[in-house]
């Protein structure tokens, strides 16, 4: 055998990753690299570069998935290439769809007389955009038909100060007033009593939430519609309700069905939620539905062909992959009514834990008690001798991997810093334990940690010394 230049390439595909010659190098940052690198090590090293950005279960920061079981992740990587627009390629796909929006429609008793309409999306962000068009458009040509000056003034939109940034993008990109009835410290949602002060002939819309996304608190939308109907029948101009059921949507109707806060009220006109919240499936798939087709203006709608025909479409985005719709229906097979409401009940059993364990400590109020959603929420009691602060407990949980953020409330509230912890279902009693001893130390070490002052310049003996 002669060994040459020639067999070394050959060989190369049997390297250690970490002996090989890209690995002694730093990744291409900001300008393609010239060269190829083979997949094994490509994969290694882009996955290396994430390694210390944290564990996303141990992020206790987001709402959004962070487990899906092995054969639902395998069927959507399975399905990655196949573009949800494409309706007349893909049919069956299109079909799936349709089966969520008829189920979740069916959660939330859309009416049989009534013709629902809905859609899938990327998350709540887009359907949201999608419920507050229609809203602007259904307002627009009722306020023509009444003779209102448009030029006037801008159209408003309202909503409790709680409500999560994607309305905030919604008012500013169509040109919207955003009206925010501020939440205090005894609404910590929706004020009831000063709500319709805020509504006036150029109001589109007022947004309910289901599950304030900083306390995961429920707006009382049962007592909201009543509010609206009065004033609908004492007004010729009508206001009409969407529900921002963004984490609810897919986690209320499962463990607290008697709670009324859906199309069972006749003043809802539309409803969100993220199917990547308690939907369970991994980030972007959301959902956004219509009690009735009357309230979705046609000009908002673009046809598609499908299958020689068209199909009526209405969203932002054009192509984007379809898994996480397959994903969402998977769910939606497997885990079936009972399922969801296994997974959720535990997961409020956990913040309740979690809420009960953490005012054991002594050291915190609790704000949420996940009673609501499974949400824990807490800031510090008042002790003018403590020297450290809420911002100092997270980076101690973090030197355990923990994620938990510290943040001020909103707008009214905003001296209050609290932590928040959003429990998901694949936050185990076990792991919850855990996390509390570590909790624990934590405020062992902080309660124990003392200040040392150096004076900058002195040289002086410190310590042990030879
Ligand atoms: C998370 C959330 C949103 C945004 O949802 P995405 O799916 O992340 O786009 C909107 N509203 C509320 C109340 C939320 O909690």
């Amino acid at each position: 055998m002669i060994y040459g230049r020639k067999n070394r390439e050959k060989a190369a595909c049997i390297e250690p990753i970490f002996g090989s010659q890209n690995e002694d190098q730093d990744l291409p940052k900001y300008r393609l690299a010239q060269h190829t690198v083979a997949p094994r090590i490509a994969y290694q090293m882009v996955k290396d570069e994430l390694l210390d950005e944290g564990t996303s279960r141990l992020n206790l920061a987001t709402f959004c998935q962070t487990y899906m079981e092995p054969e639902a992740a395998q069927l959507m990587a399975d399905t990655l290439d196949k573009n949800a627009i494409d309706k007349s390629e893909y049919p069956r796909t299109a079909e799936l769809e349709n089966r969520c929006v008829n189920m979740i429609a069916d959660l939330w008793h859309a009416s049989g007389k009534e013709k629902f309409m809905g859609t899938s999306t990327i998350g709540s962000s887009e359907a949201c955009m999608l419920g507050g068009m229609a809203m602007k458009f259904h307002w627009r040509h009722r306020a023509q038909k009444a003779g209102l000056d448009l030029t006037k003034r801008k159209p408003n939109l309202v909503i409790s100060s709680g409500y999560q940034v994607c309305w905030e993008k919604f008012c500013v990109y169509w040109d919207i007033e955003l009206r925010e009835v501020p939440i205090g410290s005894k609404h910590m949602s929706l004020d009831l009593d000063s709500v319709m002060d805020y509504v006036d002939e150029y109001t589109i819309g007022i947004v309910g939430i289901l599950g304030i996304t900083y306390t995961g608190m429920y707006d009382d939308i049962q007592r909201l519609n009543k509010l609206v109907e009065a004033y609908n029948k004492r007004n010729d101009h009508q206001v009409y309700i969407h529900v921002d059921a963004a984490s609810g949507g897919l986690f209320t109707p499962f463990v607290d069905p008697d709670r009324v806060w859906d199309f069972r009220l006749d003043n809802v006109v539309s409803i969100n939620t993220s199917g990547h919240k308690y939907g369970l499936v991994y980030p972007g798939v959301g959902w956004v539905l219509w009690r009735d087709e009357q309230y979705l203006p046609k000009e908002l709608i673009f046809n598609v062909s499908y299958l020689g025909g068209e199909l009526p479409t209405m969203a932002i985005n054009f192509s984007h992959s379809a898994s996480q719709i397959i994903g969402q229906y998977y769910n939606f097979v497997r885990y079936g009514f009972e399922g969801y409401r296994a997974i959720h009940q535990r997961t409020r059993d956990v913040a309740r834990y979690l809420s009960q364990a953490i005012r054991q400590t002594g050291d915190f109020d609790i704000v949420a008690d996940g009673s609501a959603l499974p949400i824990v929420c807490y800031q510090l009691k008042h002790a003018p001798k403590r020297e450290w602060t809420l911002y100092d407990l997270s980076d101690r949980l973090l030197m355990k991997g923990w994620q938990v953020p510290a943040y001020p409330l909103p707008k009214n509230l905003d001296q209050e810093v609290v932590h928040r912890i959003v429990v998901r279902g694949d936050l185990g009693m076990s792991m919850a334990h855990n996390f509390v001893q570590d909790l624990q130390e934590a405020l062992t070490t902080l309660n124990n940690a003392h200040l040392v002052f150096h004076q900058k310049h002195t040289v002086t003996r410190y310590g042990f010394t030879h």
